[in-house]
C-alpha cells in the first residue's frame, strides 16, 4: 500500500456504498488532496438484486460484478479484510487474502461492511444450507439444482430421487421470493431436456416464520405474488419455521416432513458481525450508530451506510414517526452513499455536513420470466403493477441501476441474446473442484504389491 504524506480515506468494504462513496470522494477531490484506500476481500462489488437471475442463468454471472480496481482507477484496492481498528492511534488493521496482518493509518474512514444471512442455531442448517448473499452462492445454487435434475434422471432409487427434487426455500422477502421464482422457472424449464424428470415431478416449498411474503412491495401485491407462485406449482407455508434439516430431512414447525437435497436459506440479514470488533457504538441489533448526516455518533471522522448502519428515516420521522430507520435496501444504500461521499470531503475541508433523507420510490421483483411485481411511489400516489408489465419494470429499472456502461451494455445484451437463443441449462458443478480429475490423472500410481523374488530374479539382480 503506498505510504504518502496525503491524508488517507479508509473505505472498509467495496460493495454498494463503498464503491459508490469511492466514486464520488474521488469525483469531487481536488488533485492530491487525499488517498482513498478501499479494503475488501473480495476484488469486486456484487450487485445483489440481479443473483437471483444469475442463479436461473438468464445473465451471466460475470456481468453481474463489477472489478473494482476498473471502477476505481484512482483509488488504492487492497483485497483483505480490515479485523480491528484502533481509534485513539487511527490505524486499521487489514489481513490480506495472503501472508500476514498489517496495520493501514487512517484519517477519515467509512464503515461499508453490509450484512451477512441472518441464521439460528438449527440443526442441520450449517451443513445443508445455501446462502443467496454472493455470486458464489448464486453459482453454486444454479449448478447444485442442475445436477439434482442429473442426478435424478439416472437413478433407479425412488427415494434419491424424490429428495433431488424436493426444493426447501426458507425465507419470504425479497432475496427468497425472487429466488424460489427464478429457479423454479428455471428448473421447470430445463426438464423438458431430461427423459426421466418431468415438470411437475419437481416439488418447491418457500417457508415463512411470517404471515406474508415480499412485504417490500405491500400487502396486496405480495398476496398476489404468493397466489401466483402458488399457480405455478410452489407449496407456500406462512408463519412456520424449520425447525431441522439434518442430513437434507426438513422438519417444520407446521409438522411437515421432507427429504430435500437443496435447502435455500433467505430468512433475512443482520449486520456484519465482525463490526463488534471495531469499538463504534452499536444500536440494539447490532449496527454503526448513524446520524441523519450519516456520521457515527459521537466521531467526526468516521461514517457508515447502507446495511451495516442504522440510519434514521428522516422521511418518516418528519411524518411523526420517531423511531423509523432507513430500511437495508439499494435503494438507500447508493443513495446515502452519495451523500455520505459529499460529506467525507466537507469534513475534511471543515465544512457542515448535510442530512440524508430519501423517500420511499417503491419496489420491484422479478418472479421469474415475463412474472413480476412492482410497486411505483409517485408522491401520494401509489402505482401497483403486475405480471409482465412489472417484469419488464424490474428489469429496466435494475439494468439502468447497474453500476457502469459496461456492465449495463453486458446486461441487456445476456437479456437480448436469451430472446434469440435458448435458456442455459448445464451444469458445471466440477467447476467447484476443479483439480480433482487432474489430481486423479497426476498423484502418483500405488506402489504394486511386492511380489517375493524368485531364485532365478534375486542372482540376475546380484
Ligand atoms: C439476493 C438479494 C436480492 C436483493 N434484491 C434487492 C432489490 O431488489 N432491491 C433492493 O433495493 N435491495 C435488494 N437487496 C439488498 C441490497 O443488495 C443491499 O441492501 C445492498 O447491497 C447493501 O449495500 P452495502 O454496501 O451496505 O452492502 P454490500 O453491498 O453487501 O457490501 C458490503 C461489502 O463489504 C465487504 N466486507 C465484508 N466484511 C468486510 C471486512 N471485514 N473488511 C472489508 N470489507 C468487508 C463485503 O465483501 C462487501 O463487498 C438484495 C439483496 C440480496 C442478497
Amino acid at each position: 500500500m503506498s505510504t504518502t504524506e496525503r491524508p488517507r480515506i479508509l473505505v472498509v468494504g467495496g460493495g454498494y456504498v463503498g464503491l459508490y462513496a469511492a466514486r464520488r470522494i474521488l469525483k469531487k477531490m481536488r488533485y492530491g488532496e487525499a488517498t482513498v484506500t478501499v479494503v475488501d476481500p473480495r476484488s469486486y462489488m456484487t450487485y445483489q438484486p440481479f443473483l437471483p437471475e444469475a442463479a436461473a442463468g438468464s445473465i451471466s454471472p460475470r456481468h453481474v460484478v463489477v472489478p473494482l480496481r476498473r471502477v476505481l482507477p484512482k483509488a488504492e484496492v487492497l483485497t483483505g479484510r480490515v479485523t480491528t481498528i484502533d481509534q485513539d492511534r487511527k490505524v486499521a488493521t487489514v489481513a490480506p487474502l495472503v501472508g500476514e496482518a498489517y496495520e493501514l493509518p487512517f484519517d477519515y474512514l467509512v464503515i461499508a461492511m453490509g450484512a451477512v444471512s441472518r441464521t439460528f442455531p438449527i440443526p442441520g442448517l450449517a451443513e445443508q444450507g445455501i446462502g443467496m448473499k454472493g455470486i458464489e452462492e448464486a453459482i453454486g445454487l444454479r449448478n447444485h439444482v442442475l445436477e439434482q435434475l442429473d442426478k435424478a434422471d439416472s437413478t433407479t432409487d425412488e427415494d434419491v430421487r424424490r429428495k433431488a427434487l424436493t426444493f426447501v426455500f426458507v425465507g419470504g422477502g425479497f432475496a427468497g421470493a425472487e429466488t424460489i421464482g427464478e429457479v423454479e422457472d428455471m428448473a421447470r424449464d430445463a426438464a423438458k431436456y431430461y427423459t426421466n424428470v418431468k415438470r411437475e415431478d419437481m416439488r418447491f416449498i418457500l417457508v415463512d416464520a411470517a404471515d406474508k411474503i415480499l412485504p417490500e412491495v405491500g400487502p396486496k401485491l405480495g398476496a398476489y405474488g404468493k397466489e401466483h407462485l402458488e399457480s405455478r406449482g410452489v407449496e407456500i407455508y406462512l408463519s412456520t419455521s424449520m425447525d431441522s434439516c439434518v442430513d437434507g430431512h426438513v422438519v417444520l414447525k407446521n409438522g411437515l416432513e421432507v427429504d430435500s437435497s437443496t435447502i435455500v436459506w433467505t430468512a433475512g440479514v443482520k449486520p456484519n458481525p465482525a463490526l463488534a470488533r471495531f469499538g463504534l457504538p452499536l444500536g440494539p441489533r447490532g449496527h454503526v450508530d448513524t446520524s441523519e448526516k450519516l456520521q457515527v455518533q459521537g466521531t467526526d471522522y468516521i461514517w457508515a451506510a447502507g446495511d451495516n448502519a442504522q440510519v434514521p428515516d428522516m422521511v418518516g420521522r418528519r411524518a411523526g414517526n420517531p423511531n423509523a430507520w432507513c430500511p437495508p435496501n439499494a435503494q438507500h444504500a447508493l443513495r446515502q452513499a452519495k451523500v455520505l461521499g459529499d460529506n467525507v470531503i466537507s469534513g475534511m475541508r471543515g465544512f457542515p455536513q448535510k442530512e440524508y433523507s430519501h423517500a420511499n420510490k417503491g419496489a420491484v421483483a422479478g418472479l421469474g420470466l415475463h412474472k413480476g411485481v412492482a410497486m411505483i411511489v409517485m408522491g401520494k400516489v401509489k402505482i401497483k403493477l403486475k405480471g409482465r408489465l412489472a417484469w419488464y419494470m424490474h428489469r429496466g429499472y435494475h439494468g439502468m441501476a447497474m453500476p457502469t456502461w459496461n456492465r449495463k451494455i453486458r446486461i441487456f445484451a445476456d437479456w437480448t441474446l436469451a430472446v434469440f437463443l435458448k435458456r442455459e441449462v448445464v451444469s458445471l458443478g466440477a467447476m467447484e473442484t476443479p483439480r480433482e480429475e487432474f489430481y486423479e490423472a497426476a498423484k502418483p500410481a500405488p506402489a504394486p504389491a511386492v511380489a517375493a523374488k524368485s531364485e532365478g530374479e534375486k542372482a540376475k539382480a546380484s
